[in-house]
Parts: C-alpha cells; sequence; structure tokens
C-alpha cells in the first residue's frame, strides 16, 4: 500500500482540504502513474456536492488524469516506466458484457468502475486524479502523444472525449451544421472538435461575453441564449445539437432548433431531469439522445486525432490550494475554459 497526498472533500458541504489517500500495491497488471496534472471537470463538483447521490467521504474526485508510469506490474505489455499516459472517468469493466465485448466499455452493462466514488474490485472507494500518484489496469490507461503537453492532455480525457464521441457518432463533418450549447470545459473542447471535423459550428452561450474566444476555437457563428430572438432566428437549423450545459434548460426551445432528422444529443448531467415535451420531437422527427464519455479505444482515437489536428484545450493552471475558488468560478460559468491542477504543488 501506498499512502500519497491528495486533495478530498471532507462532505457535501465543506472545501475540499489537503490529505492523503492509500492505493494499492502495483498487481502484475497495473501501472504506477505519477501525475502531473489533473483538470476539474463540473461532475467533480456535482459528486462531491452529493448532487447526484450519495457519495462516501472523504471522497478524491478527478478523472481527467496525466503523469508518468514510475512503476509497472510483471505481466503489463502496454505501458513502460517513462511512459506519458492518461486516465479517464473510468478504470474498469466487467470485460464479459455484451457492451464490453463490443468495446463499448464506458457503457458495462454491470457498469464500469468509476475513476473515483466507485466501489473498486477489492472493495474498497476508488479516490481520482487530485492526488500524487495513481494505479490503474493497464487496459485503462491511455498514451498521450509527445505533442500534446501535459497541462492540456488531461482535460482530453474527459472534456475531449465526452465530446469527440458524439460528435463522431452522429457524423459531426463537412456539410453538416452543429451548435454546442454551453461553452465551459466541455463545450469549448465540442466546439474545436467538430470545428476540425470539418463542421460548420455555432455556438449557443448564455451571453456574447465569450463570442470573440468562440470565433477563435473556430466558431462560425455565435448567439447570446438570454435572448429569445435567438430562438426564432436558428429555428430549423441544424443537424446536431450537442448540450453541455450543468443545469436544466428548456428542452423544447433548443429542440425546435433541429432540421429534419436532427439530433439533440445531452451531455450535460444536471441534478435534475430535463423535460421533454413529446410535440418538440414530432416536428422534424427530432431525436433526443444521451452520451457517456467514449471507449478507450475510442478516447485513444481522441488523443491522437488531437495530437495530428493540433487541438488543445485552453486551460488555467492553479495550485492545490487553488481549488475551492476555482469551484466557485466553474459554478459562475466563469471559467475559460479548463482549470488543471498542477500536482507538483500538492507534493510539499
Ligand atoms: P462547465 O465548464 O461548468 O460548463 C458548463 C457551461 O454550461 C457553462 O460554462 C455555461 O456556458 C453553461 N451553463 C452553466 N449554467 C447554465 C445555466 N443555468 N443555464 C444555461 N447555461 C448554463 O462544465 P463542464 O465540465 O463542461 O461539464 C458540463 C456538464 O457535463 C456537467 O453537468 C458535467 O457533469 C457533464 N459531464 C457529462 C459527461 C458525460 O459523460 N455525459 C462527461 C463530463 C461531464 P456559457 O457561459 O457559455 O453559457
Ligand atoms: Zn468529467
Ligand atoms: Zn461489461
Amino acid at each position: 500500500m501506498l499512502t500519497v497526498n491528495a486533495i478530498a472533500a471532507p462532505s457535501a458541504t465543506e472545501p475540499l482540504v489537503r490529505t492523503t489517500v492509500e492505493r494499492r500495491d502495483v498487481g502484475p497488471k497495473d501501472v504506477l502513474i505519477e501525475i502531473r496534472y489533473a483538470g476539474i471537470c463540473h461532475s467533480d463538483i456535482h459528486t462531491v456536492r452529493g448532487e447526484w447521490g450519495q457519495v462516501a467521504y472523504p471522497l478524491t474526485v478527478g478523472h481527467e488524469i496525466v503523469g508518468e508510469v514510475t512503476e509497472v506490474g510483471s505481466e503489463v505489455s502496454k505501458h513502460a516506466v517513462g511512459d506519458r499516459v492518461g486516465v479517464g472517468c473510468m478504470v474498469n469493466s466487467c470485460r464479459e458484457c455484451d457492451n464490453c465485448r463490443a468495446g463499448q466499455e464506458q457503457y458495462c452493462l454491470n457498469g464500469n468502475t468509476g475513476t473515483y466514488a466507485a466501489v473498486d474490485r477489492d472493495g474498497t472507494i476508488t479516490q481520482g486524479g487530485y492526488s500524487t500518484h495513481v494505479v490503474v489496469d493497464e487496459d485503462f490507461v491511455l498514451r498521450v502523444p509527445e505533442t500534446i503537453p501535459y497541462e492540456a492532455a488531461a482535460p482530453l480525457l474527459c472534456a475531449g472525449i465526452t465530446t469527440y464521441s458524439p460528435l463522431a457518432h452522429w457524423k459531426a463533418g463537412p456539410g453538416t451544421k452543429v451548435a454546442v450549447v454551453g461553452m465551459g470545459g466541455l463545450g469549448h473542447m465540442a466546439v474545436k472538435i467538430a470545428v476540425a471535423m470539418g463542421a460548420d459550428v455555432t455556438v449557443l452561450s448564455q451571453t456574447l461575453g465569450k463570442k470573440d474566444d468562440g470565433l477563435t476555437f473556430g466558431a462560425g457563428n455565435y448567439y447570446a441564449t438570454s435572448d429569445p430572438a435567438t430562438f426564432e432566428a436558428l429555428k430549423n437549423s441544424f443537424d446536431l445539437i450537442i448540450n453541455t450545459v450543468s443545469a436544466p434548460i428548456d428542452m423544447a426551445a433548443y429542440l425546435g432548433l433541429l432540421r429534419l432528422d436532427g439530433t439533440l444529443v445531452s451531455v450535460g448531467a444536471p441534478p435534475e431531469p430535463l423535460a421533454v415535451p413529446v410535440f418538440a420531437l414530432f416536428g422534424n422527427r427530432r431525436t433526443f439522445a444521451g452520451s457517456s464519455i467514449g471507449s478507450i479505444g475510442e478516447t485513444q482515437e481522441m488523443l491522437d486525432f488531437c495530437a495530428e489536428r493540433g487541438i488543445a484545450p485552453q486551460v488555467e493552471v492553479i495550485g492545490a490550494d487553488a481549488v475551492n475558488d476555482a469551484y466557485e468560478r466553474v459554478l459562475k460559468s466563469d471559467v475559460r475554459y479548463r482549470f488543471v491542477i498542477d500536482i507538483e504543488t500538492l507534493k510539499s
């Protein structure tokens, strides 16, 4: 057992504090990673605050993890000491169900093992990446291409794959009109990736405050959803809408923006249900869909795609003691566009 420095939530209502967590001994198929950077996802906040249900405290979150391999188990063949690697939202799955066999382990029918707040195979609760080290089964460890700096690679492990997967599945590309709702961590990656795929991209943000950034990321259009005229102007326009908003939105209004056979995919995960009036689906034979992260194979594909196309998130690197302030800024939609913790600051 390895005791390592970490940041943890003592309860749903208290600020995160410095502490330590236990990492299991490196098993035959395990990789020990010295973490360099960990991204802050809005899911971390939903989770530690108990918004998605009860969790066991103290809890260390963080599922956008990058670092260097410092030890490998005797049977490890995919990774070696010194490799640049990443870990995303899951660290295991049953490997036997239909979905696992189909290479879609994020949809494991027995439930994938989340990087944090899940029951691990040894019965302990998994602890995430706001920490100096982590031990992970090699099959759930990704290769981080040399050309992506560590701090920029971290958000790809969740924000990157969660937007890449639906964009690829619903075939964003030349000739398709894609709207991205909410330009935070996931949203700004959705814009960059959809643009790289060749789609015509529109951002739907609460205000025009981040318009210049959106256009710099490659969006062709940028509208404020606080202006009702936006919903008139864009009626029946889009083939695909990616909703990244962490709170409930007026689904009827957004569904009305889809053209014939268009799909609105919600990746945002507000604790409250999203009300979908069926009549909003009847017009234009619209589809309302959801999507959860991506498989390990697709995550590797996404990392390689981002490396080839020179796509990287825009990050704000912070020290370990700035995490609570960063959470407040995320909650105020004041994130440009992903906070990433420099884990070096957690070592002392
Ligand atoms: P984030 O950085 O906070 O971005 C969310 C954006 O939504 C904000 O920047 C803001 O964009 C917009 N927004 C926030 N509150 C709003 C409101 N009340 N009304 C309208 N718009 C609002 O969060 P994130 O890390 O990108 O995560 C977004 C959501 O995706 C979270 O719910 C998270 O749990 C979920 N998630 C799901 C998956 C999955 O597998 N499906 C994976 C990761 C995260 P503007 O300022 O541009 O309006
Ligand atoms: Zn996440
Ligand atoms: Zn499975």
